[in-house]
């Protein structure tokens, strides 16, 4: 990992933020400063196991208003601090931690939630508030936020909008970015931008969208208005089991072809289906699992269709039981915690993006890239769309030190990548870039990149946000 040099705050800079900043919190005890530069990357957990961490930031600023983060980014623009935006700590790829040190400014503040707006289903909230607690304090208004990935209780709604993250129900109710009404942002020079695009503008490019997976590097998010959905009346699970991957993916397929738009489809190898699914346990086959979100008319209809499809595939009908039990448990990342939490263990989710006809053999080419170097391999797909699908790869190994856990991750996360990239996959679909990713941006964006270094530059002339993320 390249870090560059690490910034400190000099004595008189601090003076003058402390007089400049006015009401936000300045951290500097050293077990604060560490905790707020960890992120819930393997590479970040190993570091902090072993204390040796990857990163640690000289100060943390705490603001609780738009004004405030203004006045940070100023600051920062003119003394060349760099500044990490933090939500609640738990990406997955490192995008959160101060590699060139400065300042950590952590949003966790900003957890206002507004009025709903019940008619135009819509309400304003903090960037720093937590998915779960904005859900539960606008549950009464009969609206929900319609995004629930499996950091719900981890992760603030900022923090999912500038990784460009997907939630479980993503096939109906879409991801973040369909989700984002509207953004305040405050760029690296402190000038405040609100976005107004609500319910849809045509008045050049769509600003927000500039902020929406920039992972902290091209400004801070301080308000957002989220497009809210009804909470569904009715919720059907239904499932089966197909004996290939290829009949699975064709009965989704198909019923997308035909108008249905189930909220959630997973499809789970044989070995994650009998691993998390105990009835499938010493029955081999792949496992569809279906939800259906809306009213009881309407999803007993979707049913109806996708079922259709389902048992021209082939596939066998197994009722609602392995869905209930999936949304009971989905919130539960303890494959990942125990393997990364021992030493020597070491457990990674990779998500890549496929095209319906690319995905059964990304899947065995990625299966085949990831065995000489880990244990375990399971897959299954995670969000659909009308060209594709999401294939989320989980590799586990045990190891005789978190030394060569970390060399056989460094060189699964290359295999399937460079697999990922060799089938024509896009090479992430909701962690985001961070570290871990940023080798193979160049190969994966080309010139894109380039365009992003110029809308980085721009930005950001003072190279202050976030520096050294994404490959840029
Ligand atoms: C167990 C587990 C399960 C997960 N499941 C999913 C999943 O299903 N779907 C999914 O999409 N992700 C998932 N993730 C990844 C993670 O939850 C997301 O990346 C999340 O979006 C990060 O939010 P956060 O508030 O914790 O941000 P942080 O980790 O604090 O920060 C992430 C990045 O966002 C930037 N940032 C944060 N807040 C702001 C802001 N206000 N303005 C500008 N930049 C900001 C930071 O600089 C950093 O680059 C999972 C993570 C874990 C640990």
């Amino acid at each position: 990992m390249t870090t560059g040099a690490i910034a400190t705050v000099p004595q008189e800079a601090l003076d003058e933020l402390r007089a400049t900043v006015d009401g936000a919190i300045l951290v500097s005890a050293p077990a604060e400063l560490r905790a707020m530069s960890a992120d819930a990357s393997v590479r970040s957990k190993k570091a902090e196991a072993n204390d040796t961490p990857l990163a640690t930031a000289a100060l943390v600023v705490r603001p609780t208003t738009t004004d405030q983060v203004s006045r940070v980014m100023r600051w920062a623009t003119s003394h060349g601090i760099p500044v990490t935006p933090r939500g609640l700590g738990s990406g997955t790829v490192g995008a959160g931690i101060p590699v060139r040190g400065g300042v950590v400014l952590d949003m966790a503040r900003f957890d206002s939630v507004g009025e709903v707006d019940v008619t135009n289903r819509t309400v304003t909230v903090g960037a720093g508030v937590r998915l779960s607690e904005l859900d539960e304090a606008i549950k009464d208004s009969g609206l929900t936020i319609g995004h629930y990935p499996q950091s719900y209780y981890l992760a603030s709604v900022g923090g999912c909008i500038t990784m460009r993250g997907s939630g479980t129900f993503s096939s109906l109710y879409g991801n973040i970015e369909d989700r984002t009404g509207d953004l305040e942002v405050v760029l690296p020079g402190g000038e405040v931008v609100q976005t107004r695009s609500l319910p849809r503008a045509s008045l050049g490019p769509d600003l927000k969208q500039l902020f929406i997976g920039s992972e902290g590097m091209f400004g801070v998010i301080t308000h957002v208005t989220l497009k809210l959905v009804p909470r569904p009346e009715a919720r059907l699970f239904n499932s089966a089991r197909f004996g290939t991957f290829e009949q699975a993916l064709e009965a989704v397929r198909r019923s997308l072809v035909d108008g249905v738009r189930p909220a959630v489809v997973r499809i789970y190898d044989p070995v994650e289906a009998s691993a998390k699914h105990t009835k499938f346990a010493g029955t081999p086959g792949w496992l569809l699992i279906l939800a259906f979100d809306g009213a009881p008319d309407l999803v007993a209809a979707q049913e109806k269709i996708t079922l259709g499809h389902v048992g021209e595939q082939g596939g066998d009908v197994l009722g609602p039981e392995p869905g209930v039990n999936w949304e009971q448990r989905r919130f539960d990342y303890s494959w990942s915690t125990d393997a990364v939490g021992r030493t020597g263990g070491v457990a990674e989710a990779i998500e890549v993006t496929a095209t319906w006809s690319e995905l059964p053999a990304l899947y065995e080419r990625l299966k085949e890239a990831a065995a000489p170097h880990m244990s375990e391999f399971m897959a299954h797909v995670s969000h659909v769309y009308d060209q594709g699908a999401a294939l989320y790869a989980i590799v586990r190994g045990e190891f005789g030190s978190d030394e060569e856990a970390l060399t056989a991750y460094d060189a699964v996360w290359k295999s399937v990548i460079e697999e990922s990239l060799r089938s024509g996959a896009i090479i992430g679909h909701h962690h985001g870039v961070g570290l871990e990713r940023a080798p193979w941006m160049p190969e994966a964006l080309g010139s894109g990149l380039d365009l992003m270094r110029t809308l980085q530059k721009s930005l950001d002339p003072a190279g202050i946000m976030n520096p050294g993320k994404a490959g840029l």
